[in-house]
């Protein structure tokens, strides 16, 4: 009986195999694990027959990195204090409200999980996992919790969206920061956050977005408590007129976002 079944099996998985199917290996291991683990598996490249092997691999590959996307502040700041660094005798603002647009007089808090929103959406549909450390205004979650929230989590990536405001109206462009590279705490995750980060400047450069740079911070909670690489993407001034307006821009938005998340899957890609 039981080698009739294992028979009967074998038959159906051969048939299925070599009826119709462009790629009898990748069709074998396809329909076994489906029948051994009894999961959904996506044949939407089945369909595709044009997609080449390579590209497949990459797709089942990066299906398990997962991303945490933590948009930058709250709807209240929170002044209580906090450590800086493990052991560190530094205490900072548990958590600000971040700066307002001068034109859109949008809170940055606002702006910050509406692009984190859009950049979720990106990766998802590229097939990474994501997970966001806030995805309402109305939270009380601090640097270091954040932080704590990505390394329990086991990410693979964080990325931070925030806006940048100055006193001078007339600075524009966005800027990438990263945990530095002599950093007590920040040094051990310098090299993966710096090549990932590379790879956005490079996405945001190629869709003509204005980057002022890449610099590496030792002073921010978020990074020296994190020990996963993580990206920091300042989107650019809220307090230059016109750049205000454009962050609040779905286009420029989504091209932005877009950007990012070409960068964090060329990193997956090259890794
Ligand atoms: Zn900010």
């Amino acid at each position: 009986m039981k080698i009739y079944k294992l028979s009967l099996i074998a038959i159906i998985i051969l048939g299925t195999i070599f009826i119709g199917m462009s790629n009898p290996m990748k069709a074998l291991y396809k329909n076994s694990a489906s029948i051994i683990t009894g999961l959904n598996i996506d044949t939407k490249d089945d369909k595709n027959n044009g997609k080449d092997e390579k590209d497949s691999k990459l797709d089942e590959k990066k299906e398990k990195y997962l991303i945490c996307i933590d948009p930058g502040h709250q709807s209240k700041g929170d002044w209580k204090t906090e450590q800086v660094a493990p052991g560190s005798p530094y205490q900072k603002a548990r958590v600000s409200s971040g700066t307002v647009g001068i034109s859109t007089k949008k809170p940055e808090y606002i702006l910050n999980l509406e692009a984190s929103k859009v950049l979720k959406h990106i990766l998802v549909s590229k097939g990474f996992e994501v997970v966001m450390t806030r995805e309402s205004n109305d939270v009380n979650i601090s640097n270091l919790e954040r932080a704590t929230f990505a390394n329990e989590k086991n990410a693979n990536m964080v990325i931070r969206i925030h806006a940048d405001g100055s006193d001078d109206t007339s600075i524009t462009g966005s800027s990438i920061l990263i945990p530095s590279q002599k950093g007590q705490y920040t040094a051990p995750i310098f090299e993966a956050s710096y090549e990932c980060a590379n790879l956005v400047k490079s996405k945001m450069d190629e869709s003509g977005i204005k980057v002022n740079g890449i610099f590496e911070r030792d002073d921010l909670t978020g990074f020296n408590w994190s020990k996963v690489p993580v990206v920091l993407v300042e989107m650019g001034f809220m307090s230059n007129y016109n750049e205000d307006q454009m962050m609040s821009n779905p286009d420029y938005q989504r091209k932005m976002m877009q950007s990012i998340a070409d960068g964090v899957e060329e990193y997956f890609q090259v890794k």
